[in-house]
């Protein structure tokens, strides 16, 4: 048994915490389903918005069609457990860490950006049988219909473009559909919101190269996804963009403040220019998990006493799970569970009106707490949904219907000129 290795920054971590504390009861969600909620998910398209697998792709022996154990590998999707929890698809995501904003690490980004580009179109084409590749509106159903999972392709942070934008109209051209401008930390497009409080922007928001990269999109029919980007960003994009945007993994900042999350008057700017919030699952975003510099640098020391996370034993993996267990109870660190992710999907319906929101669990990419493990718990969301009076079209809408909706909205917009002018 190894480690899966590709996660961000701290996903590995959180997933390691997660086993930890699996087991606990409180908070973990209804512990049944009733047939209502299994065939309202049979009828819905239910799409995540932010599947971050593709950086399992390449791990040597990881294979999306086998299933796997959270509880062995940390990971959270594959076909059989989307198959056991209904999902029938959403965006896979080119992610690449923020590095140097200099020409070598340009260049870097740019290479990253088309081998995993590769490595989706590989995953898809090498599984033609149960995945498709999903490029418009109607194809979420009409590959479910099918009996197959669609695969919608996005990308977390345009730094893979800073080197050349006009590779944008390549993306498209092999499937993209979805781009956020920023993740951690500023680019050359979009300041970052951080990673709890918002750090001082560098552009004040859009750079020039980050509006332009909107407007682009815009002509393309590519949705514009927010996540990640600073307050000033949202207020841009939602301003200069023809098209409504999206927020493919976001959290409600008046439930917790920090920020990665988005405030209630942000949310209903939203709405009201059509756009959706997808809400995550990232413990560290829905609570305070009582988490200090101290305590995060004691957990990075006990990765690093562990060497190449890759090679780790059956014997080891234990060993660092039982660490940080140690750690955690020596900081009192709290974990978010079931009732803490409903805590903010429900105030982000409430604020937003259930046709404003969807799912983007930042499943593989850190996402996930107690009692929500895998996409095998999804059922548990709609079971939650229906039990707190969301009736079968809203449940549905949010499921997936939101998203499609989005997607054609912002394709219509598209400039058929343009768009003929990238398929050439
Ligand atoms: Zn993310």
């Amino acid at each position: 048994m190894k480690f899966v290795a590709t996660f961000k920054t701290g996903a590995l971590a959180s997933a390691l915490l997660l086993a930890v504390a699996a087991g606990a009861q409180a908070g973990t969600g209804p512990a049944e389903i009733s047939a209502h909620a299994r065939a309202l998910q049979a009828q819905a398209i239910n799409l995540d918005t932010h599947l971050d697998t593709p950086a399992l792709f390449s791990q040597p022996g990881w294979k999306i069609s086998d299933r796997h154990a959270f509880k062995d590998d940390g990971s959270q999707i594959d076909y059989p457990r989307m198959v056991e929890g209904g999902l029938d698809g959403g965006f896979w995501v080119i992610y690449t860490g923020q590095g140097a904003r200099d020409e070598a690490g340009n260049l870097k980004a740019r290479d990253a950006g088309l081998a995993r580009l590769a490595e989706i179109r590989e995953m898809v084409a090498a599984n033609a049988g149960t995945f498709e590749l999903a490029t418009t509106a109607d194809d979420a159903a009409r590959i479910k219909a099918a009996g197959k999972k669609s695969v919608y392709i996005s990308m977390e942070n345009a730094y893979p473009l800073e080197h050349d934008p006009s590779l944008l109209s390549f993306y498209y051209r092999q499937g993209l559909r979805m781009i956020s401008l920023a993740h951690i930390g500023h680019n050359d497009f979009a300041d970052s919101a951080g990673m709890g409080v918002a750090p001082e922007g560098e552009h004040g928001g859009l750079s020039e190269k980050g509006r332009a990269l909107v407007a682009q999109a815009n002509r393309l029919g590519i949705v514009l996804d927010q996540s990640h980007a600073s307050n000033a960003v949202f207020d841009q994009m939602l301003e200069l963009s023809r098209a409504p945007i999206i927020l493919s993994h976001s959290g409600a900042y008046d439930v917790f403040a920090h920020s990665r999350n988005i405030d209630d008057a942000r949310i209903r700017a939203l709405a009201k220019k059509g756009g959706v919030i997808q809400v995550n699952s990232l413990g560290g975003y829905l609570i305070d998990t009582g988490a200090t510099p101290e305590y995060r640098a004691e957990r990075r020391k006990v990765y690093a006493s562990f060497g190449d996370r890759h090679e780790l034993t059956a014997e080891e993996r234990e060993q660092a799970k039982a660490k940080l267990a140690e750690l955690d109870a020596k900081y009192g660190i709290r974990k978010a569970d079931f009732d803490d992710y409903m805590r903010h999907l429900l105030h982000i319906i409430e604020v937003a009106g259930w046709e404003h929101v969807g799912l983007g669990a930042d499943w593989d990419g850190g996402g996930g707490v107690d009692g929500y493990e895998d996409i095998t718990a999804l059922p548990k969301v709609v079971q939650a949904l229906l039990d707190a009076g969301y009736d079968d079209r809203q449940v549905s809408a949010i499921l997936g219907g939101n998203t499609v909706r989005l997607i054609r909205e912002v394709q219509a917009l598209a400039d058929p000129e343009a768009v003929k002018a990238a398929l050439e």
